[in-house]
């Protein structure tokens, strides 16, 4: 299976890009589902975290308390190494049953989409990266819209991941989203009809 990772900062367009490729018939894994799924109440990811954290990582109606653990490992890179070691290869497993199954089914190329692809050193995993780009300025607008974040809250927020221009020169095809939708849809289109070009070549 061909693995494409699709990327970018917060609020660049990367799922106004998903559902562009979704519409082209593309195989998409939805990373952020699967890493929700794996701590589902009555999971073995749950009772885990659990197992680590303290009861005090559930809430009354058994879901995990997000804002606690997120407040144990907080600056706190052993407590957040902890919590990675349980949930990362939850999350690998799943990602690679969803593979197998679109393998399965037939599918020569997967994309998976994932927000924090470089955070998470995904990068060695997949043959090739995309990234949906957009400038700082369009980004900051966007989120403080969409969000309702006042502009220091947005910008602690981009702040707290990879700056996208790193992003950008870790990969191997650029949408840059920081035009009109329809900019963006033609340079969508034009690469994924080259990858289905080169998909043939294989
Ligand atoms: P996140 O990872 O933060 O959830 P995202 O990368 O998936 O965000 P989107 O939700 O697709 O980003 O887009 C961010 C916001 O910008 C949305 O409100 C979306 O409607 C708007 N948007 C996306 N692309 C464009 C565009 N080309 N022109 C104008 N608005 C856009």
């Amino acid at each position: 299976m061909y693995k494409i990772g699709l990327t970018g900062g917060i609020a660049s367009g990367k799922s106004t890009v998903v559902s562009m490729l979704r519409q082209y018939g593309a195989a998409i894994i939805d990373c952020d589902i699967i890493a929700r799924d794996v701590v589902l109440p009555g999971s073995d990811g749950l009772r885990a975290v659990v197992r680590t954290f303290g009861t005090q990582a559930l809430l009354d109606d058994g879901t995990m308390n997000r804002a606690y653990i997120g407040s144990v490992v907080f600056n706190n890179p052993a407590k957040k190494e902890e919590l990675e070691n349980i949930l990362f290869p939850l999350i690998r497993q799943e990602i690679r049953t969803q593979i197998a199954q679109l393998e399965k089914a037939g599918e020569a190329v997967v994309f998976l989409d994932m927000p924090l692809l470089f955070e998470v050193k995904y990068q060695s995993y997949v043959n090739e990266v995309w990234l949906v780009y957009v400038d700082a300025a369009t980004q900051l607008t966007r989120l403080m819209a969409r969000n309702g974040y006042t502009k220091d809250e947005a910008l602690a927020r981009i702040r707290s991941q990879f700056p996208i221009d790193k992003k950008r020169s870790l990969s191997q095809v650029i949408v840059d989203n920081t035009a009109s939708l329809e900019k963006t849809e033609e340079q969508v289109k034009a690469a994924w009809n080259q990858l289905l070009l080169r998909m043939d070549k294989r």
